[in-house]
């Protein structure tokens, strides 16, 4: 029994020796895969609850490495984060999600205008100086206006944010770009704090949602949605619910009163174009 625990202490070791090694190699390859171009970004789909139509969609990067293949964020914006490379990585992200959601509007003609691009920022973007007048350049580049942007972040970002810390996302909201509180309900944000972020939506942490795929529907998760989404029209937020996977789930959220939704009942992250069939499909 003693050899085989032993053995188990050795094969643990090994394998966490070959994810520090596995760790390292991915973080030393990452600014060459940004000049590269490895990195692409697959779009998934909003939608009004109210009815099916789609809203925009949001930009989720991904790493097509030369050997371990497509690499999901997970496994790389934590290291992107690390060493800095995470401010030119978001700001091409940025770029090509906004030049992205011009071409969407563009082919949607007239009915284009409700379409929007929602795009993650990382913690060391928000700190970062050139925040806001990066955001503007990219939007003026872009042709788009400000109201076609939403920028994600993450409820754990804001928690303890002084009015310091708040003024480029008040900066940003002020130009009428939309600010979302993304995983809203993991962290311990008290909800007066709420009332003094400049955010517009609260995107609902997948994890509330869970309960409801399929009956029995677990009643205290009906609860607890019933109350954010009371909170939040009370202070004029709009709730986005995660991780929609079933039929049920998309009924149940819209009948409480969920303004819009996002998974895969819905469409899973994909190409672009895709976005353009389902906005095309609406508009006519
Ligand atoms: P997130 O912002 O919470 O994004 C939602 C995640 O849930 C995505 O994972 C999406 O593919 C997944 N998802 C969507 N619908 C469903 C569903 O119905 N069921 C389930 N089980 N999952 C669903 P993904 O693409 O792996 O992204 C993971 C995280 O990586 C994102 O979480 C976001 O925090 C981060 N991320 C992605 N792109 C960027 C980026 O450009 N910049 C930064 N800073 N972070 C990013
Ligand atoms: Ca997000
Ligand atoms: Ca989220
Ligand atoms: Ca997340």
């Amino acid at each position: 029994a003693k050899a085989a625990g032993g053995n188990r202490y050795e094969l643990a070791d090994a394998d966490s020796n070959a994810r520090v090694i596995a760790r390292h190699s991915l973080t030393n390859g990452l600014p060459a895969a940004l000049e590269r171009g490895e990195f692409f970004i697959e779009y998934q789909p909003l939608v009004r609850l109210a009815d099916g139509t789609v809203r925009g969609a949001e930009a989720l990067v991904r790493w097509l490495h030369p050997t371990h293949g497509v690499l999901g964020p997970d496994q790389f914006i934590p290291l992107a984060e690390d060493t800095g490379l995470i401010v030119p990585l978001g700001r091409w992200v940025l770029e090509q999600a906004a030049r992205q959601a011009r071409d969407w509007r563009d082919a949607a003609g007239g009915d284009g205008d409700r379409l929007r691009v929602n795009v993650n920022l990382s913690p060391c973007q928000l700190s970062h100086p050139s925040l806001v007048s990066d955001t503007v350049a990219v939007l003026e580049d872009a042709g788009l206006c400000p109201s076609a942007l939403c920028l994600e972040v993450t409820e754990n970002d804001l928690i303890g944010a002084d009015e310091d810390a708040l003024r480029p996302l008040r900066q940003l909201a002020d130009l009428g770009v939309d600010i979302a509180l993304d995983d809203f309900g993991t962290g311990y944000s008290n909800l007066s704090y709420l009332r003094r972020l400049p955010v517009s939506t609260l995107k609902l942490d997948r994890s509330f949602t869970r309960g409801m795929q399929r009956a029995p529907i677990d009643p205290v998760d009906v609860k607890i949605v019933e109350g954010i989404v009371s909170l939040a029209h009370t202070l004029d937020l709009a709730v986005t619910v995660e991780g929609v996977e079933t039929a049920v789930q998309a009924e149940y959220l819209r009948g409480l009163g969920c303004d819009t939704a996002q998974g895969w009942y819905y469409a899973r992250p994909g190409p672009p174009e895709r976005l353009h069939t389902l906005a095309l499909a609406d508009a006519s």
